[in-house]
């Protein structure tokens, strides 16, 4: 079971290839656990060439058990501990779930699969969400989520993990049979090569600005052709996504945008007088059965497979992680030894 541990003493160096959300919360956990830790990133600061980029945020463990296995609700409510003990000033204002009269088949069927929610009337719609006052019927409000801004988060974890003095080499490529000690492989989709099956799901977004409306908390929009979200950031911007298909072209089409656009539309026509800032899209790293993995191979780990909820679960995984290296404990759900 301990198989890195069996090979690596307390001072053996640890070094995390990839600043995505993955690997910056395993460099986190392990500088935590008081280990030597370097992380190489072939970006540049920017980090635009990484899914954490493109990701809107959400860290919804009940919301997104309508299409996930209880495994992800699991280690997503542990991750939301760990957020609130790393960022205590992370959002957690809950997310709220809507849809239209009309759609009411489709709105029940997303109750009757996810968990942790209240159900809430008109009324309690328009206190939450002002914006939003007489426009649906019924809404299912999950108070425990949160949401963080990746592009801003990002940043925030790296300086933290700069006053705990693990180097982020930027503009560093690295391969892990290239490196010494314990190396944690958090390549991401990048990483396709080494990970059977691992594949890229396309997720597309639209960011705008519009100060005609204000959301407090990400909404989603439960409709029979286009389920979406709407996720408020600052500067009165806010992330409408996401689509999720099956391609590795990172290219928006004009069919997503419009349905993006649209669904948007059909929250609130206010929307209709956004400024469009960007057209996004992003890789989300995917095993063929949607699930993480945490793949031990003697000194070489792969964290990978966070598909559509990398900021929900890395916080977990990098604790699986560590517990797996300390020989604490493991968590068989993810953790393969190869
Ligand atoms: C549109 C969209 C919306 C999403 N929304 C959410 C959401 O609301 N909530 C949520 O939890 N998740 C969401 N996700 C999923 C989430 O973005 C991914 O699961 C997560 O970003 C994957 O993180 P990662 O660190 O594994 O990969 P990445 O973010 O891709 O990081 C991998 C890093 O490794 C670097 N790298 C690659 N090869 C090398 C090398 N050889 N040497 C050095 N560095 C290298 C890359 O440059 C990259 O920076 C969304 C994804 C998309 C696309």
């Amino acid at each position: 079971m301990l198989q890195a541990s069996a090979h690596m003493g307390a001072s053996t160096s640890i070094s995390v290839i990839g600043a995505g959300i993955a690997g910056t919360w395993q460099a986190l956990l392990f500088a935590k656990a008081g280990r030597k830790v370097t992380v190489y990133e072939r970006d540049e600061r920017t980090m635009t060439g990484g899914t954490s980029h493109w990701a809107g945020g959400m860290l919804a463990p009940y919301a997104e058990g309508e299409a996930s296995e209880p495994v992800i609700t699991r280690l997503g409510l542990r991750s939301l501990d760990l957020w609130r003990k790393a960022l205590p000033e992370t959002p957690f204002n809950g997310s709220l779930v809507v849809a239209h009269g009309r759609d009411r088949a489709d709105f029940e069927r997303f109750a009757k699969l996810a968990g942790g929610y209240k159900r809430v009337g008109s009324e309690e719609i328009a206190t939450l969400e002002p914006a939003l006052a007489g426009r649906f019927p019924e809404g299912l409000f999950f108070p425990a989520e949160g949401h963080v801004e990746p592009r801003r988060v990002l940043p925030v974890l790296h300086e933290k993990l700069r006053q705990a003095g693990v180097p982020i080499e930027f503009k560093s490529e690295a391969q892990p049979r290239d490196l010494d000690g314990l190396v944690i492989d958090c390549r991401g989709i990048a990483a396709r090569g080494a990970c059977p099956g691992l594949r890229g799901v396309k997720g597309e977004t639209v960011l705008i600005e519009t100060s005609e409306i204000a959301l407090a908390r990400p909404v989603r929009l439960v409709h029979p052709r286009w389920s979406l979200y709407i996720i408020p950031r600052a500067d009165n911007r806010f992330l409408i996504g996401a689509t999720t298909i099956e391609s590795e072209d990172a290219s928006v089409t004009l069919r997503s945008a419009l349905e993006l656009m649209s669904a948007a539309y059909a929250v609130h026509p206010a929307f209709g007088e956004a400024r469009i800032l960007e057209f996004g899209a992003g890789l989300r790293p995917a095993f063929p059965d949607n699930l993480p993995r945490i793949t031990v191979d003697n000194t070489r780990i792969s964290v990978n497979g966070l598909y559509r909820h990398g900021f929900l679960l890395a916080p977990a995984l990098a604790e699986v992680t560590v517990a797996h290296v300390l020989g604490e404990k493991t968590d068989p759900e993810v953790v393969r030894c190869a």
